[in-house]
């Protein structure tokens, strides 16, 4: 039987110490966190983790303000709110919800985010960092996956770690923070060859592909901590992640629900880059506060 990782739990852990951060950093300071969310469109989904990001913030502490912008909104539109976001003394993270309507560039949109305010760390600059290990935000759900693995006690250094998915969001920047831990890291894809093979190798497995029930018990080594980063609905509409739990669940040695695993973690580390910004502002403009957050690769 493997050992449930509890994220719930986990996240509400963080948040309580974010809160007693913030309270204390705004004391300090008289500076309160800000945070923007863009929305654009009506994607259901989107709304929701929306709704979240701002229940967030109020139980934080945090000032918040939230667009909720129609599907025709032009591009030039979106980049102007941005630029005025930008320059709002307010406002130290700005998050625009993605996917964003196909009329819209989104790496245009993303470029034009201030870096020292792109919380979730999508700007090529803040990538950049996260490359070098001298980095200001962590991506939120690679860094609550983290998290995770620290919450749990599961050690990374010299062990094997196979991430399954490798987009620009999720598994690029989760196979570079495992590396940054001295993870040996193998980064899989649709064109990976024996994939079942690749994943029994592994002491730690993260599942990043969006296909429900994908990880299956034959592809997963005795033992393992298997981390579900799948956000998936069934055809009888219930959530469900990336790794078949039921079948794995006897084989693992640590294993992620969903939901309740890494789900509720992104949130929480956004609110910690939301707060790492506002520190570096305070830091900047002289409110007598230290610049925390970032840190770099472990030796
Ligand atoms: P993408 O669709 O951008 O990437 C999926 C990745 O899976 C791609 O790299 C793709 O490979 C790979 N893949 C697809 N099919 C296979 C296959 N048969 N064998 C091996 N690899 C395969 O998804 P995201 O990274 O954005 O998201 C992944 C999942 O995580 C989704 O379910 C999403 O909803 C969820 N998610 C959850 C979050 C959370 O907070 N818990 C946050 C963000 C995402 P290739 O590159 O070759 O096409």
């Amino acid at each position: 039987m493997a050992v449930r990782i509890d994220g719930k739990a986990v996240s509400a852990a963080v948040r309580a110490r974010l809160k007693a951060e913030t309270e204390e950093f705004t004391r300090e300071t008289g500076v309160v966190p800000g945070l923007a969310v863009v929305i654009v469109g009506s994607d259901p989904a989107s709304q929701v983790y929306v709704r979240n990001k701002k229940k967030a913030c109020e139980e934080l502490g945090f000032y918040s303000e939230g667009y909720d912008l129609p599907e025709e909104t032009t591009e030039e539109e979106l980049l102007s709110l941005v630029k005025r976001l930008n320059e709002d003394g307010r406002i130290h993270g700005i998050l625009v919800q993605l996917p964003l309507p196909a009329h819209i560039d989104e790496n245009r949109v993303i470029r034009a985010i201030r870096p020292d305010k792109d919380v979730d760390a999508f700007h090529a600059e803040n990538v950049g960092h996260i490359m070098t290990g001298d980095y200001r935000f962590l991506p939120c759900t690679p860094a609550g996956v983290m998290e995770l693995l620290h919450a749990a006690g599961v050690p990374v250094e010299g062990r094997e770690c196979v991430v399954v998915g490798r987009s620009n969001i999720v598994g690029k920047p989760m196979a570079m923070l495992l590396l940054h831990e001295n993870g040996t890291v193998t980064l899989c894809h649709s064109r990976t060859k024996n994939l079942p093979e690749v994943c029994r190798r592994a002491d730690i497995l993260v599942a990043a592909v969006g296909r429900a029930k994908f990880i299956t018990a034959d592809m997963v080594k005795p033992g393992a901590a298997v981390i579900d980063v799948g956000i998936n609905r069934t055809a009888d509409k219930k959530l469900c992640g990336d790794v078949d739990y039921d079948a794995v669940e006897p084989v693992a040695g640590y294993i992620t629900p969903v939901p309740g695993g890494v789900g509720p973690m992104t949130i929480t580390m956004l609110m910690k880059n939301t707060l790492s910004a506002a520190r570096a502002f305070a830091a900047e403009t002289g409110k007598h506060a230290s610049c925390g957050g970032a840190s770099g690769k472990k030796d």
